[in-house]
C-alpha cells in the first residue's frame, strides 16, 4: 500500500490555455478532488451560475470582504478583482486534495502563505494557438482579447517558478499528464 497525502494544487496559466477544460476532465476521472469557487467582481457570462462558477460580488461587497480578512488571496486580473475565500479552503484539505484555479499573481501569493502548495502551470502550444482558442471560445470582446493576450506574455515568463508545467496541445495527452502530475505529488 502506498501512502498518499492530500495536497493543495494551484493551477494557473494564461486565459484560454485550457485550465477550465482540463480541470473539468480531470475531475470526471477523479471526483474526489475538491475545487474552490472563487469570488469575482466581473459579470456572469451566459450560462454561469452564482455560487457554482463564481461567487459574483459587487465592488462594495468585495471590498468589504477584503477588509474583514475573508480572502486567502485576491488579485486584480484584467478589469476585475478575483479572490479565493478562506472559507472555501479551510477544513476541506482534511477531506481530500483541493484545486485552486487562479491567476499567476494569486498563485505566487498562495505559495507565500502555504509553501507546501503545488503550483502547476498550464501553457498553450503557442501564442497563436492561444489567440485562436480565445477567439473560438467567443466570450471576449476585441479589447478583452487584446488585454488577455498581452497579459499572457507576462504570465508565460513566470512559468519557470512553478513546480510543474503542462503544455495543453492534444487535450487527451494534457489531461493524462495533469492526472499523472497530481498523482505524483500526492505520493510524496
Ligand atoms: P481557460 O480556462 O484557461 O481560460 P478554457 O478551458 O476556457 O481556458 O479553454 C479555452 C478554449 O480552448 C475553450 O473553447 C476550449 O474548449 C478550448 N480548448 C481547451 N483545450 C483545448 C485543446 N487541447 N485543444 C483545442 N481546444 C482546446
Ligand atoms: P475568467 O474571467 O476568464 O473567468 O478568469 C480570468 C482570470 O482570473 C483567470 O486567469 C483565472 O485563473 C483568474 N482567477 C479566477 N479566480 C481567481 C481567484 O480566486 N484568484 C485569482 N488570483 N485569480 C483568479
Amino acid at each position: 500500500m502506498s501512502l498518499r497525502t492530500n495536497k493543495l494544487f494551484v493551477i494557473s496559466g494564461p486565459s484560454g490555455a485550457g485550465k477550465g477544460t482540463l480541470v473539468a476532465r480531470v475531475r470526471e476521472r477523479r471526483p474526489d478532488l475538491g475545487l474552490t469557487v472563487s469570488a469575482t467582481t466581473r459579470a456572469p457570462r451566459p450560462g454561469e451560475v452564482d455560487g457554482v462558477n463564481y461567487h459574483f460580488l459587487s465592488d462594495e461587497e468585495f471590498t468589504r470582504r477584503v477588509e474583514t480578512g475573508d480572502f486567502l488571496e485576491w488579485a486584480q486580473v484584467f478589469d476585475h478583482r478575483y479572490g479565493t475565500l478562506v472559507s472555501e479552503v479551510e477544513h476541506r484539505l482534511e477531506e481530500g486534495s483541493l484545486i485552486l484555479e487562479i491567476d499567476v499573481q494569486g498563485a505566487l501569493n498562495v505559495r507565500e502563505r502555504f509553501p507546501e502548495a503545488v503550483l502547476i502551470f498550464i501553457e498553450p502550444p503557442s501564442l497563436e494557438v492561444l489567440e485562436e482558442r480565445l477567439r473560438n471560445r467567443g466570450t471576449e470582446s476585441p479589447e478583452s482579447m487584446e488585454l488577455r493576450l498581452q497579459t499572457a506574455r507576462h504570465e508565460l515568463a513566470c512559468a519557470d517558478r512553478y513546480d510543474a508545467r503542462i503544455v495543453n496541445d492534444d487535450l487527451e495527452t494534457a489531461t493524462r499528464e495533469l492526472l499523472d502530475t497530481l498523482d505524483r505529488y500526492e505520493r510524496i
